[in-house]
């Protein structure tokens, strides 16, 4: 049964208010535009009548250019990147959306996309003083099918609300990330985001079965089919997938959810070292097969970023590495066993050297948080450089140990925690401040490593601002030529997220 409902969603507004409490005791970043040297390419500047216009389409609340509202839309979750922007649009809906797009493309004025702010590349905040189009009213639930699990949302719905939404409808959503809070099913599009789950439901290229998206022009493109199975030429909403808000602006998806698992179960294990870590994979995906949803690790000085820097318990003792098995099942006796026994066997064989497995909701949120807490876990030390890559198993920790070396004392920390099960290793260097030598340091010497084990130097969070000098590690000139060329046919005038993803010739 087709359920048809609007339902309005927490929208981010406390989030904000937050943000600007923190921004105004606290130093500022750089901005962008100085930190990495950037010159403002020869975009429209924005207007008195351009502000009246904006109004006149939105409403006066909805068009901010006071610069302490406007403040926290310009600067990222990390404090790495700060823009310049003047103006923040909150469009309510996809007209809207629209017509602001057609405007801006009608004047050359630049324009950034932006949702939840979580991004971890620097893309979702300006460079200069591109208009930022924040998308978190576009909050409505559209449309839920409990008998295919097609959820239809608007760009702007919270990616844990709408879980709880659908949870509540013997559903899930088919990704969960640490940023599930106030990051929005749009960025998560845009940005092809993995997480936790990936392993078992797979990526968005897939979850997502349609897509409303607003071109460069102001056209609407809706693709926003909910047919699993849509063979009738090029598959559009590819190009608006993990394309960062370059090629247009997603404003509806349409996404398989995977139906509520009866059972889940958790297991923490201690482990001796790297090599112990794979074997144990290997055994989980032996053991466990299809009931198998995440496979994470996480080195000592990752687990102790959570507990010393934000007090969080560990169940277990210290070890060197640390794995977090979970299971997705249908009958919660079966699964346990199952994982038991995986516990024992590995036990035996000395794989793991302690752990403790749990089907209790609050003990699975318990070490669920000190894992999903790592990502932000260093950032009041001083400043993190944090790298995401996917790297072949085999070498997938060899960066650590080899960056602890190069970097000596002048890191406070090196440490690697990651989503094994998709080769997605996420590094962190932290250091008491950003310097340009301790950054000419570590950068391109990271790519340059990644590339030589024929990994990816994005393996989740894109490119964003920060990396379209190194993609190149990753991706072929004829291939960046298409993507140029892709550029080029949806957006002619460059106004979407410039200075993202793309590097220049
Ligand atoms: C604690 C923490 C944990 C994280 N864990 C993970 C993880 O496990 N896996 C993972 O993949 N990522 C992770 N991230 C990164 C981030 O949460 C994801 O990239 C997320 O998908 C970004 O969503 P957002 O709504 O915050 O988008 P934003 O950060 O606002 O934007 C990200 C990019 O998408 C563009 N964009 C946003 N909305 C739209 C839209 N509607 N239309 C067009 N373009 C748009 C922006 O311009 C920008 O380029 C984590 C981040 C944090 C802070």
């Amino acid at each position: 049964m087709l359920k048809s409902v609007v339902f309005l969603l927490r929208c981010n507004s406390n989030r904000i208010v937050r943000d600007q409490v923190r921004y105004a005791s606290q130093a500022l970043p750089q901005l962008s535009s100085e930190k990495y040297n950037v010159k403002r390419k020869q975009f429209g500047t924005v207007q008195e009548s351009d502000i009246n216009y904006f109004k006149s389409i939105l409403s006066e609340e909805r068009v901010l250019t006071d610069e302490n509202d406007v403040l926290p839309f310009n600067i990222d979750w990390i404090k790495n990147c700060r823009g310049q922007s003047k103006v923040v649009l909150k469009p309510r809906n996809t007209e809207e959306v629209s017509k602001i797009i057609k405007y801006c493309n009608d004047k050359h004025l630049a324009v950034c996309p932006q949702g939840g702010n979580t991004g971890l590349v620097g893309g979702s905040v300006p460079v200069f003083d591109e208009v930022v189009l924040c998308l978190g009213l576009l909050n409505k639930i559209i449309s839920l099918d409990e008998i295919s699990g097609v959820l239809i949302c608007e760009a702007g719905c919270i990616l844990e609300s709408l879980d709880t939404y659908v949870r509540e409808r013997n559903l899930i959503m088919p990704l969960d990330l640490g940023a599930k809070g106030t990051c929005q099913i749009g960025g998560n599009a845009s940005t092809n985001a993995g997480g936790l789950r990936l392993l078992r439901y797979g990526n968005l290229h897939g979850s997502i079965l349609g897509i409303e998206a607003v071109k460069a022009d102001g056209t609407v493109i809706d693709c926003l089919t909910t047919m699993k199975k849509d063979n009738t030429g090029y598959h559009l909403k590819h190009l608006f997938i993990g394309s960062e808000g370059t090629l247009g602006i997603v404003t509806k998806v349409s996404i398989n959810c995977p139906v509520l698992p009866k059972a889940v179960t958790v297991g923490f294990f201690g482990v001796k070292d790297f090599q112990s870590v794979l074997k144990l994979y290997e055994s989980a995906k032996l053991s466990l097969g299809e009931i198998l949803s995440a496979f994470e690790m996480a080195d000592f000085n990752a687990i102790n970023s959570s507990v010393t820097n934000l007090n969080l318990p560990n169940p277990i003792d210290e070890y060197p590495f640390y794995v977090l098995v979970e299971t997705h099942g249908s009958d919660e006796g079966h699964d346990a066993e199952k994982l038991n026994r995986f516990l024992d066997k590995e036990m035996e064989s000395g794989l793991i050297i302690d752990g403790t497995v749990t089907s209790e909701p609050a003990k699975m949120q318990t070490i669920w948080n000190l894992r999903e807490s790592i990502a932000g876990s260093s950032l009041t030390r001083g400043y993190v450089f944090k790298y995401d890559v996917s790297i072949p198993l085999g070498n997938y920790y060899d960066l650590v140990p080899m960056l602890r070396k190069k970097l000596g004392n002048k890191a406070l920390d090196v440490y690697g925690y990651g989503h094994i099960g998709d080769s997605n290793i996420h590094i962190n260097i932290v250091v008491p401040e950003y310097t340009k030598e301790i950054g000419s340091q570590i950068e391109p010497y990271v790519f340059e490593e990644v590339s030589k084990l024929n990994g990816s130097i994005s393996a989740e969070h894109g490119v964003g601002f920060r990396k379209p000098q190194y993609i190149h590690y990753s991706k072929i000139e004829s291939a960046l030529d298409l993507m140029r060329e892709l550029k080029t046919l949806m957006d002619p005038k460059g106004i979407l997220n410039p200075y993202k993803v793309l590097p220049e010739k």
